[in-house]
């Protein structure tokens, strides 16, 4: 058994400072995804930081959005009345994933920095780059079935594995952090990072940067959305493939759209060219078609994934369907 510390944290800072001076040291949030990685031996740190007890449980109203705490669970992000009125995607990218037990534990910040479920970055016994830098990718020519399709390298074609992020990245988040240098707000599209030469970064959080909240900016794109989520199972199974989809209609007219896709890259993706094409076009089966079309450009399949590349396609055709009225949830 590897031996660890456990330190309950009771504020920010002290937290932040117990995290910073040891590389391996992690903060401990609902330990859903992080006790998992210890027990199978991913990830082994040296100390535990027990975050629970800071004062990031709230969501609160801002004059231009709303401000969610690190610390509030996704049961309860999902089950918010302010959320629900004003950013119902997410709270239907939250209720798409794990299950309603695991929602009541996870937060908000454990769920940005869950790690990838690429089956050799679980499995200590083979290749991984993410896991083991320089170890290789065993996903490359092996089974890949859940991998990337969009922004992969060759040293990782392993997908984030949220829901929620995908939601967040069409909203236009920005993740708020505390560290050893001071606090600053990150945009989402910033947060999450492609692989590149080094697959074993996540995301652009700075050694012992606490995520203390979210930001949701309000919008028009409360009413008319869909998040699509098609897995294996109905229920308790990742993403294959996501859509999210909020529409500002003006009748008949897209003012204007924002999509995101999970299950296909190393970060929730936003299809900004498709949102562009889809600007100022009438709600039409032939506009979704070639959105869809758009938003497919630069796609690459790998052995086991060949599917996806029409999979994706036709599941945000389908969202966009739902979004807009032309087709039942
Ligand atoms: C069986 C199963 C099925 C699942 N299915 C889905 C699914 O379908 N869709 C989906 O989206 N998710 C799914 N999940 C993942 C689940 O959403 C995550 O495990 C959860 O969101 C992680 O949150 P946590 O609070 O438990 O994080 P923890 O496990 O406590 O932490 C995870 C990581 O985040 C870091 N961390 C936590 N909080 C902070 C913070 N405030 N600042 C900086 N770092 C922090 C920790 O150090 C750790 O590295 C599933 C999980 C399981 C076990």
């Amino acid at each position: 058994m590897n031996q660890f510390q456990y330190n309950k944290a009771n504020e920010p800072h002290s937290a932040v400072k117990l995290v910073a001076k040891d590389p391996d040291a992690h903060f401990l949030a609902g330990g859903t995804n992080l006790i998992d990685l210890m027990k199978m031996g991913v990830v082994n740190p040296t100390k535990l930081v027990d975050i629970n007890h800071l004062p990031f449980s709230k969501i609160e109203k801002l004059p231009h959005g709303l401000r969610i705490g690190a610390l509030v669970s996704n049961s309860d992000v999902a089950d918010s009345e302010l959320v629900k009125a004003g950013f119902p995607l997410l709270s239907q990218a939250i209720n798409a994933g794990a299950s309603p037990q695991l929602r009541n534990m996870a937060t908000v910040g454990g769920n940005l920095m869950q790690r990838t479920r690429c089956p050799y970055f679980f499995d200590t016994t083979l290749p991984c780059n993410k896991r083991k830098p320089g170890s290789g990718c065993g996903a490359l020519e092996g089974i890949n079935r859940m991998h990337a399709i969009f922004g992969a390298s060759d040293q990782c074609i392993a997908v984030n594995p949220s829901d929620m992020n995908v939601a967040m990245r069409a909203l236009n988040a920005t993740v708020h952090v505390s560290g050893p240098k001071g606090a600053r707000g990150i945009p989402i599209a910033d947060f999450h990072r492609l692989p590149g030469e080094q697959p074993e970064l996540d995301n652009t959080l700075k050694n012992g940067e606490l995520i203390t909240a979210v930001e949701l900016p309000y919008s028009a794109f409360n009413k008319n959305l869909s998040y699509l989520k098609i897995r294996d199972r109905t229920s308790y199974a990742f993403a294959l493939v996501s859509a999210a989809v909020a529409l500002h209609l003006e009748g008949e007219t897209i003012k204007e759209a924002r999509l995101a896709m999970g299950g296909v890259a190393h970060k929730p993706w936003r299809l900004s060219a498709a949102e562009e094409f889809l600007k100022g076009k009438m709600v039409s089966e032939g506009n979704f078609r070639q959105a869809a079309q758009i938003a497919m450009k630069g796609a690459k399949a790998y052995q086991y994934n060949q599917f996806k590349l029409k999979l994706a396609p036709n599941t945000l055709i389908q969202s966009l369907r739902i979004a807009s009225g032309i087709a039942a949830s």
